[in-house]
């Protein structure tokens, strides 16, 4: 597939990127200094990056895009500080990486510079940031918006039609790239690599179920933000959703499986926490919260969203009598919140958290394959269910 652009003004890309398209760059080492007014970022490169600045309001951020890199520092050298809460890097797909600077108050990049090192090893990339007013980075924001807009690549990717009455299962690892998710207390296991494991395991099980076609969402470790994961199971034509999660809670003792729908209003505290924490993934990456495009209108939707939110439940409360006396569950184990991944409006969804990454009987559990075999065979026997009884009742 071509190489394509994440920022559609990224004018340098297409052709630049085409050098590193053999090797991603290296990021070796990195530093930061300053304070509330100034701060100073350095990355050094093996080679010379390509790269480009551009900023995200609510909370203010500073995005750098790269090509795809490799980055190999360690997680004292960009400890935030200065004007920055937060620094992640990882990488996006489509051969592309990015850094996230969360900043306090709004910032500008001042300067953004690319120099050789005096010891030939190398290039280091010079990024100062210097507090601004609000007027100032709302005039920032204001003038990327002539320059071009953001345009998605990963739901262009080549879709398979999915053999003629075949009953489809998307199956979505949650997080990925620059967004790690919720790390384990013990192993420090990051979700998105439990997820991806799970969500492999759970796709080769459904595949041995006759009649079923599943595939991953993602299938290594990349960023998708929350819409693209529902527009590629859309455009695969999916018959069902399944979005894997093994988040942290506060609560240390909380373990078990759970199972969430989406609703306007949340079940409880728990569920609703969760979910706010899971709808940050975009903002983490620096993903721009876009209003998603209307595709049917009112009436028709509503009808739609409704009976496919029936239909979430009843895979919920599939997958519940499944798990019951063979898994651990939650009190309660079918829950329900505003996740922002779970609202395709004519494909049921339900997220499923295989259990906590902040419990450690939970998290010996979610790092052992003989666990993850057995929980992806509960899954298909739900689906499997499901199915049946969406069969019979002509869905
Ligand atoms: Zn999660």
């Amino acid at each position: 597939m071509m190489r394509r652009c994440l920022l559609g003004f990224f004018l340098l890309c297409s052709t630049l990127s085409a050098h590193s398209a053999d090797a991603p760059l290296l990021a070796y080492g990195a530093r930061i200094a300053g304070d509330d007014g100034r701060t100073r970022v350095v990355i050094e490169f093996d080679r010379k990056p390509v790269f480009f600045v551009h900023y995200v309001a609510n909370p203010a951020r500073v995005i750098v895009d790269l090509p795809e890199t490799s980055f190999g520092l360690k997680p004292e050298d960009l400890q935030a500080r200065g004007l920055f809460t937060e620094i992640r890097y990882g990488a996006m797909g489509a051969g592309s990486s990015r850094i996230v600077l969360t900043a306090k108050k709004p910032v500008a990049i001042t300067v953004a510079d690319v120099k050789a090192d005096e010891g030939g090893k190398g290039f280091r990339l010079v990024l100062d940031a210097e507090r601004v007013t609000e007027e100032r980075f709302s005039a920032l924001l204001e003038e990327q918006k002539w320059t071009g807009t953001v345009t998605s690549t990963k739901t262009d990717r080549l879709v398979e039609p999915a053999a003629a009455g075949s009953f489809v299962v998307a199956v979505d690892a949650g997080h990925g790239g620059i967004d790690t998710g919720a790390i384990g207390s013990d192993t420090k296991m990051e979700e998105k690599n439990v997820t991806l494991a799970f969500a492999g395991e759970l796709v080769e099980t459904l595949n041995k179920e006759s009649g079923i076609k599943a595939f991953l969402t993602r299938d290594k470790d990349e960023f998708l933000s929350l819409p693209e994961r529902v527009q590629i199971a859309r455009q695969h034509g999916a018959n069902l959703f399944i979005s894997i999660h093994a988040d942290t809670l506060k609560q240390r003792d909380i373990r078990g499986a759970t199972v969430y729908t989406i609703s306007d209003k949340a079940s409880d505290h728990l569920a609703a926490n969760l979910a706010e924490r899971e709808n940050l993934s975009d903002e983490i990456a620096g993903v721009a919260f876009k209003s998603e495009p209307a595709e049917v209108a009112g009436i028709l939707i509503d009808l739609t969203r409704r009976e496919t939110q029936a239909f979430s439940v009843n895979l919920a409360r599939s997958v519940v009598s499944s798990f019951e006396g063979q898994i651990n569950l939650i009190n309660n184990p079918h829950r329900y919140a505003g996740f922002r991944v779970l609202q395709a409006p004519d494909v049921p969804s339900i997220l499923l958290e295989l259990g906590f990454l902040s419990n450690k009987e939970d998290e010996k559990l979610l790092v052992d394959p003989a666990w993850r075999r057995k929980v992806a065979g509960l899954l298909a026997v739900a689906v499997r269910n499901y199915r049946g009884g969406a069969v019979a009742n002509g869905g």
